[in-house]
């Protein structure tokens, strides 16, 4: 597996670089945005991990532009802010998760091994619900007019509300099949990203809702459940 890190503080760098060294991946590291572009457009990773705050430019732009550039390889953004504002407007760019520094090795690692799964794990093309398709390759959700890429999150959830649309998800079973058992993830995680969906049902004008079964869990409404 072959990574690209993206990182200014030299030290953590390095650090990076060692931890993911020791578990066997390949590793090429970088120290500025630009850089971090081109390399990323040059060669194929299995995920990148980026900084936010980088010289020349900055994590968002990074991704973003890899993103015009139809360049779809997983990113995990490092943000030292922890507002929520930052996080989704980088989610919104088209990253797939981030972690707010410090962060502990271990979850670093649960989340990279995580990421790179999503990319061999293509098997059905879509997920289809109502109005909404949700494309597997490519993580994007597409309305009647108007389609939007999700996060990695985000995706994961609704894979998993679409995969059964009839049926009731605990937010247990949510955090245990989407964050993994060993997460330490809580219920207001889950809260947290239903409600990006629904603001990304409202977008896309869908008649779908995501509905709430008092202390039980969510699922998916149509037209035809209301
Ligand atoms: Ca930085």
């Amino acid at each position: 597996m072959k990574l690209l890190i993206v990182e200014d503080e030299i030290r953590l760098a390095d650090t990076l670089g060692q931890i993911m060294r020791e578990q066997k991946y390949t590793v090429d590291l970088v120290y500025d945005g630009e850089s971090g572009l081109d390399y990323a457009l040059m060669e194929s990773y299995d995920v990148i991990i980026l900084d936010v705050m980088l010289p020349k430019i900055n994590g968002f732009e990074v991704v973003k532009r890899l993103r015009q550039a139809k360049n779809a390889t997983p990113v995990l953004l490092l943000t030292a802010r922890d507002e929520t504002r930052d996080k989704i407007e980088g989610l919104d760019y088209g990253a797939d998760d981030y972690m707010t520094k410090p962060f502990v090795p271990e979850e670093l690692l649960a989340r990279v091994r995580a990421l790179s799964r999503r990319q061999g794990e293509v098997i059905l093309n879509e997920l289809c619900f109502e109005d909404l398709v949700l494309k597997l390759d490519t993580y994007t959700l597409h309305g009647k007019n108007k389609s939007i890429r999700l996060g990695f999150k985000e995706f994961e959830i609704l894979k998993l509300l679409m995969s059964n649309p009839g049926m009731v998800f605990p937010k247990e079973s949510i955090l245990t099949k989407v964050w993994g058992s060993e997460s330490d993830a809580e219920d207001n995680n889950v809260e947290a990203y239903i409600s990006f969906l629904r603001k990304k049902f409202n977008y896309l004008g869908s008649i779908v809702t995501i509905g709430t079964v008092r202390k039980v869990g969510y699922h998916l409404e149509g037209l035809h459940d209301s």
